[in-house]
């Protein structure tokens, strides 16, 4: 069975997307740059945020994070992203979620420019992606795209099982998947049987928040497995997927932490290096 050692992964794009951005400063004399806002004192995002800067820096790319209370009002929010749209020297714009009850959430992604719209959550990004056009992609499933391509490059005629039909994960990987040729089913908490339609599966991508729903008999022995969740439990964080067991029944199946997080942050840099790319042209 093999771990699917996202962190080591992630490091390893990170190492190339930091030349990239050395050799973009050097031909535009630019840098790229991604602008964050964030609002209210949520902990988890503020340590998603402090990741993200982190991450960007290190790679030599810009970072500028905008924080408000909690209490700001819309029109603020709607103002600051037109700013940072009409601003040439920020490439991506990220809009930390959720965000607090006064804050209409869609009015605000379809606010962000679409060409420096690194989350990929804007419906013009989301129509090119469901038409095979380009786009920019949502971070979490390109990143467990390139996890799954790790491990087999060709996906030509693969059944793939995608648990949960999120637009934030489920629904853009169905159609990275489709893209490769698989034969997709999604799945969601109204399908009939879960368990059945897992044990099809060469590739399962679960994408859910329950705590280790996908078994070791759910899963047919030679399957990659990609587990998305995140769940706080007295266990500690898990993922998903038992990890204990489908590690048993799997080919490959990526560990919670450690698999599918360190991607996405690096998958976010990407889109920025994208964005910035997409301004020159
Ligand atoms: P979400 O918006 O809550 O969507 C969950 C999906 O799971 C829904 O489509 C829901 O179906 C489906 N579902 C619920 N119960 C089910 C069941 N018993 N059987 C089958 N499907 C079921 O969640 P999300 O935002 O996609 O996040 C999913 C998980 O990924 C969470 O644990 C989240 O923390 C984690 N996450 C991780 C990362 C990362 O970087 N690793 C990034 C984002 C999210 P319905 O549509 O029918 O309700």
């Amino acid at each position: 069975m093999i771990i699917i050692d996202g962190k080591k992964i992630a490091e390893e794009l990170k190492k190339e997307l930091k030349i990239e951005v050395s050799s973009l400063k050097a031909r535009y004399k630019k840098t790229p740059c991604l602008s964050v806002i964030l609002v209210g004192n949520f902990a988890p995002s503020q340590i998603y945020v402090n990741n993200k800067e982190k991450s960007a820096k290190e790679i030599g790319l810009k970072s500028d994070v905008i924080k408000y209370p909690d209490t700001v009002e819309e029109k603020v929010i709607l103002e600051k992203i037109k700013e940072l749209n009409n601003d040439e020297t920020v490439s991506g714009i990220l809009v930390q979620l959720p965000l607090p009850k006064q804050i209409d959430k869609q009015k605000i992604i379809k606010a962000i420019d679409p060409n420096k719209d690194v989350d990929g959550f804007h419906p013009t990004n989301v129509g090119n992606l469901s038409m095979g056009y380009a786009s920019l992609v949502p971070c979490t499933p390109l990143g467990c795209y390139l996890l799954i391509k790790k491990i087999e490059s060709n996906l030509n005629g693969k059944k793939a099982i995608i648990v949960g039909r999120s637009n934030l994960n489920g629904k853009p990987m169905m159609q990275l998947l489709l893209r490769e040729n698989c034969t997709v089913t999604i799945t969601h908490s109204k399908t009939k049987d879960l368990k059945a339609e897992c044990l099809e599966a060469d590739i399962i991508v679960a994408a859910v928040g329950i705590p280790e729903l996908i078994r070791g008999d759910w899963v047919k022995k030679d399957a990659i497995v990609i587990d998305v969740g995140i769940n706080k439990t007295k266990k500690g964080i898990v993922g998903d997927v038992s990890f204990s067991e489908v590690s048993k029944t799997a080919k490959a199946l990526t560990p919670v932490p450690g698999g599918v997080g360190p991607m996405t942050i690096a998958c976010l840099l990407k889109n920025t290096i994208d964005c910035f790319k997409r301004s020159q042209l």
